[in-house]
């Protein structure tokens, strides 16, 4: 990498060597060769080169890829070298690599399932952790290389965990993600072991991409479902930041098929392939080897088609093009079989000397014949299983384009499956379940039937449509939109107050100086994470250790402010030198003592409350009551999350309505509701603590839930409160996890041991 090279593309803000985009993919744009001491590469056109080319201007932004195939050691540093002079970065992959991380996790694992191909995922122990290696060795480079505040675009499923791993490195890095395959609804995504890492993976970018709605939809559901995340429709606040989501159906590159269609050499193979198919009509089919693609499904609708159309026979043929791919795995190689062994057999049923129904083609096709092919078919048929986007449907939308002639009895359709992401952008295709063979041929007759100006109609649409979703736009609105999601999360990071580096030195030191300190502690959500059940969740040693080195320290006080009932904390924390709270502030104890307990209330309402919810327990499954003293809980944590959340939301306001005349409170908590005592809150218990403390004393006060705001509202005005998770509350800080919260009061409690302090 010469540093002159890189310093052409430098603006005055730039430090000399950096970069304003850094692009990530696991292929680079180029195929390199090695032939003993000696290497070529090839550029590749078309595709995800073609989309960035605009974006990725030379010398002010740099790709970090694998170049695709195996480098020798000797030769590894001047390949880098050769190839910074392109601002490629390359990462070096072994046979091994190669074999794990990209054959055995990404195209055996996250290929399959993402296309809803649940029974081909292959997973192994030693696959995942090449993944997460290779990955590891993606995000070094893009670390080494990048200047503070880079903006980093990863793409695609091989490296979803490269988002999250920068992130953790280097927080002012702006990440953007953009998935190319579809984003399987969470049904099918719970069945992938490591399923929490890459969610977190991806989680990592500030701005995250998909293809369509649906596939953003289903992210967020995993989500939710796996990790427990709720989020707004186009946001999941994750680690106290705000991750966007954002939806950018990708298009093709238009001026390059422009370019194509008025070269000569296409005309003349468009005039030559007119001739030879002047008595045919042509069924075009171009897919790459896959199983997703439904080639079979494909054949089985045309055969359907000249089984009941006799009269077409002679008439239609199909020419179906398959691009090799990946050919070294047997699967594929059996497909391969399969279909040819399909072909023979529709062409010995309907097949004549002078008629081939269908014409195959194994192999890759120049760009001239590609669109000249396109702009020839009279119907172009594309119907995957499950496709991301498919350009090919786009493609083929746009050569078209030029027989916009209303009489032109040859203007062709596009048959296009709906379960690929082309058909939300191109409606008015005749959109096809592939699975339905008998429909399928039908809608076949249909389109050979249609009026010319009805294709017409509807290809002209579609070619304006594919027009302006140029693949060259989609890379600029991407960018443009993540640049708004960086500025949106900055801001919302800031109004979160997430305690930073310098504010935690400066409560640090506040403790270490002060020689009276309050620890007010909520146990569930603050200390401990929530767990599926409330037994689940008792204390780790961690947590006990935690509490015994604060409570040893003779100028603290701790005090744990719990909902829990008294016994629970009795039994998990009675024999800790530290305070207990429970039920809400209704009982206390000093440490080791009996309980004290508030002036009893009037419960005469507990009865009936009791009974309406056992009948919502029975009717929501996963739901439980737990009985405390002053107060029923309703806790739907186990409970479908989505169902869940309805009806706790639908109890709650009708508890509020019914229960208005009554003494009592309701609070909706963490996936629990909670009827209890009026009167009765944590903020009384604080206040009573709080009450001859002086200004020097140190207050610390930690919450995650509502029912904690009655706590900070009882705090003099110089305590240090602190809410933990996600969301907003009422504090001076936050925190975004127990396990954050907790390395912080591990901070606390280590800064109170050192000598200074003594
Ligand atoms: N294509 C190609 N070589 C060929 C025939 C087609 O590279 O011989 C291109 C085609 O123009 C299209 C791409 O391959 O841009 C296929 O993209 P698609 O989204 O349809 O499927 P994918 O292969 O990405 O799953």
């Amino acid at each position: 990498m010469t540093e002159e090279h890189y310093a052409a593309g430098d603006t005055a803000e730039d430090p000399p060597g950096s970069h304003r985009l850094v692009i990530v993919s696991n292929r680079l744009p180029v195929s390199l060769r090695i032939d003993r001491e000696q290497w070529s590469a090839r550029r590749s056109s078309g595709g995800l080169a073609a989309a960035l080319a605009g974006v990725a201007g030379r010398g002010s932004s740099v790709w970090v890829g694998w170049p695709g195939c195996v480098v020798p050691d000797a030769l590894k540093q001047p390949v880098s070298e050769w190839m910074a002079r392109d601002d490629l970065v390359p990462v070096f992959l072994s046979a091994d690599d190669e074999e794990l991380y990209y054959h055995g996790i990404s195209n055996q694992v996250v290929w399959p399932l993402f296309h809803y191909f649940a029974d081909k995922m292959e997973f192994s122990e030693a696959g995942w952790n090449a993944y997460q290696d290779v990955n590891r060795r993606f995000a070094d480079q893009v670390l080494a290389i990048a200047a503070p505040g880079t903006r980093v675009w990863v793409h695609d499923f091989h490296l979803t965990l490269v988002p999250g791993m920068l992130r953790a490195a280097r927080p002012d890095l702006q990440i953007g993600c953009f998935l190319h395959i579809p984003f399987p609804s969470s049904e099918i995504y719970r069945t992938l072991p490591a399923r929490e890492q890459i969610l977190e993976g991806l989680l990592g970018a500030d701005y995250l991409g998909f293809h369509t709605h649906d596939y953003a939809r289903h992210f967020r559901s995993s989500c939710l479902r796996v990790l427990g995340v709720e989020s707004e429709h186009d946001a999941i606040p994750f680690e106290g930041r705000r991750v966007a989501l954002g939806v950018h159906p990708i298009g093709v590159d238009v001026h390059g098929f422009d370019e194509t269609l008025a070269r000569p050499e296409t005309r003349s193979v468009f005039t030559e392939l007119c001739r030879h198919y002047a008595e045919r009509r042509v069924i075009l089919g171009i897919e790459r080897l896959d199983y997703t693609k439904g080639v079979g499904l494909k054949l089985q609708a045309f055969e359907r088609l000249l089984e009941r159309r006799p009269d077409l026979r002679g008439e239609v043929v199909l020419l179906q093009v398959i691009v090799p791919s990946r050919l070294d795995n047997p699967e594929y190689a059996q497909l391969k079989r399969d279909l040819e062994e399909d072909i023979g057999r529709v062409n010995g049923r309907f097949g004549n000397p002078g008629y081939t129904p269908i014409e195959y083609l194994h192999r890759s096709i120049p760009p001239e014949q590609l669109a000249s092919l396109y702009r020839l078919a009279s119907v172009c048929m594309v119907t995957p299983i499950r496709d991301g986007m498919n350009l090919v449907a786009q493609e083929f939308e746009l050569c078209q384009e030029e027989r916009a002639d209303l009489d032109d009895p040859y203007r062709g359709t596009l048959v296009l499956s709906e379960f690929a992401g082309a058909a939300q952008v191109l409606p008015r295709a005749l959109l096809v379940n592939p699975w339905d063979i008998g429909r399928t041929a039908g809608v076949l007759e249909q389109t050979l039937e249609m009026t010319a100006a009805e294709r017409a109609a509807r290809g002209s649409s579609m070619a304006a449509i594919v027009r302006a979703m140029d693949c060259d736009s989609w890379a600029r609105h991407f960018l443009a939109r993540m640049d708004d999601a960086v500025v949106k999360s900055r801001a919302w990071f800031r109004s979160t107050r997430v305690l930073q580096r310098g504010e935690m030195d400066e409560v640090l030191a506040q403790y270490v100086a002060s020689d009276h300190r309050i620890l007010l502690l909520d146990y569930d959500g603050t200390l401990r994470e929530l767990m599926r059940t409330p037994e689940e969740a008792a204390p780790t040693e961690e947590i006990r250790g935690l509490l015994t080195d604060l409570a040893a320290d003779p100028r603290n006080q701790v005090h744990i402010v719990s909902g829990r009932h008294r016994d629970t904390l009795a039994e998990w924390l009675g024999d800790l030198p530290i305070w207990l709270s429970a039920e809400h502030g209704f009982a206390w104890r000093a440490p080791h003592d009996t309980w004290h307990e508030l002036e009893r209330r009037d419960l005469d309402w507990l009865p009936s409350v009791q009974e309406r919810l056992l009948d919502v327990s029975e009717e929501v499954p996963g739901t439980r009551i737990e009985r405390k003293p002053t107060a029923l809980a309703w806790h739907y944590r186990m409970a479908d999350v989505d169902y869940g959340v309805w009806r706790a939301r639908e109890l709650h306001s009708q508890l509020e309505q019914d229960l208005a005349h009554l003494p009592v409170e309701i609070i909706h908590g963490h996936r629990v509701i909670e009827v209890r005592a009026a009167g009765v809150s944590k903020g009384g218990y604080v206040g009573s603590v709080l009450d001859e403390v002086d200004e020097r004393t140190f207050v610390l006060c930690m919450g995650d839930d509502r029912t904690d705001r009655d706590m900070y509202r009882a705090l003099p005005p110089n305590a240090i409160s602190v809410h933990v998770g996600g969301g907003d509350d009422q504090t001076r800080y936050s925190i975004p996890s127990p396990a954050k919260a907790r390395a912080f009061l591990r901070e606390l409690a280590d800064a109170g041991r050192t000598p200074a302090a003594d």
